[in-house]
């Protein structure tokens, strides 16, 4: 499959799965919310823990995602992936459920222009780290559309990446320009309490990211 030219139908997305829980992740946590994975990444993070997301997926229109997710009742919706914005219907989708009412979120691995989502959506947008084995995917013209709702999230392997993410908060000046600084541990990887031990002694205004779902329940329950 040629990820740059993921195409949909008229108005379908290719879907992985769709549900309810809580946010695991960001100034969301622990709000109950309805996920969409969409298919597809063009990434290969060393340390994904959604490979099942990179096949793809089953096609859905737009119209049956949005009578799923009204019927999943949740105020919150987190559309992530894989990466979303290669499927170039994600932008009326992400429209329709603004339309709607709902919060809606949208977690994007960084790598492609968040130029065309709706000014309604919440960008959660990632900065790849040297360990991540992405780091040269960037897109750095992104930061320069971020707004004082959107959040910013490093996942953070070693010290070298959390000096990266230090350095790059500095010179972008993002302590000033978005809601959230997310740092978060990569999950049996890096033990939290180092992470926060290295924030405390460089006092930065960041946010510890953990993932509430993965002690919720078993760090690799699907669906979660
Ligand atoms: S961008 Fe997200 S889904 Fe894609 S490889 Fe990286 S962690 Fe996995």
């Amino acid at each position: 499959m040629n990820l740059k030219t993921l195409k949909n139908s008229n108005d379908s997305l290719n879907i992985i799965e769709i549900f309810s829980s809580v946010q695991g992740e960001t100034s969301f946590s622990g709000l109950p919310t309805v996920f969409v994975r969409l298919a597809a990444c063009n990434l290969r993070c060393t340390w994904c823990d959604t490979t099942y997301s990179f096949g793809k997926g089953t096609p859905w229109t737009i119209d049956n995602i949005l009578n799923d997710v009204e019927k999943k009742g949740q105020q919150y919706v987190c559309v992530t992936g894989g990466e979303p914005l290669l499927q170039e219907n994600v932008y009326p989708f992400l429209t329709s459920l603004c339309d709607r009412n709902l919060t809606v979120t949208l977690e994007t691995g960084g790598s492609l222009p968040t130029s065309k989502v709706d000014p309604r959506v919440h960008v959660i947008l990632d900065i790849k780290c040297p360990k991540s084995g992405m780091s040269d995917k960037n897109h750095w013209e992104n930061i320069e559309r971020l707004r004082s709702k959107d959040e910013v999230k490093f996942v953070i392997v070693d010290e070298e990446d959390y000096n990266y993410a230090k350095k790059i908060c500095a010179k972008y000046n993002l302590f000033s320009k978005v809601k959230e600084i997310l740092f978060s541990p990569v999950h049996n990887s890096l033990d939290p309490k180092e992470l926060v031990s290295w924030i405390l002694r460089d006092s930065l205004p960041v946010r510890l990211n953990l993932q509430i779902h993965k002690y919720i329940w078993d760090p690799l329950t699907k669906g979660v």
